[in-house]
């Protein structure tokens, strides 16, 4: 059976816009907040950019959903609660 991969493809591009358009709201803003509070965000938005384009590349090279610790195939619930998922449920 084929799994459904292209829809956490979709998932991962949306979720990749949305870190995206964060990351540059916060910068157009600059830092309203206290300080501490604006690195947190951003960072946040970057940590989320750098893992949604990590697995879409991964996607395309064709090693998605394979552990990078042990090289087994993460479970798909596990992908589907997290589709960036770089290791499977024992490695994390
Ligand atoms: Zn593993």
């Amino acid at each position: 059976m084929q799994q459904p991969v292209e829809l956490l493809r979709d998932r991962l591009e949306h979720a990749f816009a949305i870190h995206t358009n964060r990351l540059n709201e916060l910068t157009l803003r600059g830092s309203m907040t206290d300080p501490t509070t604006f690195e947190a965000r951003v960072e946040a938005a970057r940590r989320g950019i750098a893992n949604t384009a990590q697995a879409l590349r991964r996607m395309s090279e064709g090693t998605y959903g394979r552990c990078e610790a042990c090289g087994t195939t993460i479970a798909w619930q596990r992908l589907e609660a997290v589709p960036h998922a770089r290791h499977c449920s024992d490695c994390r």
